[in-house]
């Protein structure tokens, strides 16, 4: 059992993302077109690539 650390919050895997939501077109939690808004969610390294996370101005996971 591993715990997550404290200092990350939980990021959804990027490699289950659609390309869209990889390039921060989309909203990485709910997939909606973010349209110029949005805010980071944060950063995750996949494939040797950082790739940053942006999620709906407002949050949307729920
Ligand atoms: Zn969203």
């Amino acid at each position: 059992m591993k715990s997550p650390d404290p200092a990350q919050p939980s990021l959804p895997d990027v490699a289950r993302l659609r390309p869209r939501q990889q390039m921060a077109m989309e909203c990485a939690l709910c997939a909606r077109p973010l349209g110029g808004s949005g805010r980071v969610l944060g950063e995750v390294r996949h494939r040797g690539l950082l790739f940053r996370l942006w999620v709906c101005l407002r949050d949307c996971h729920r």
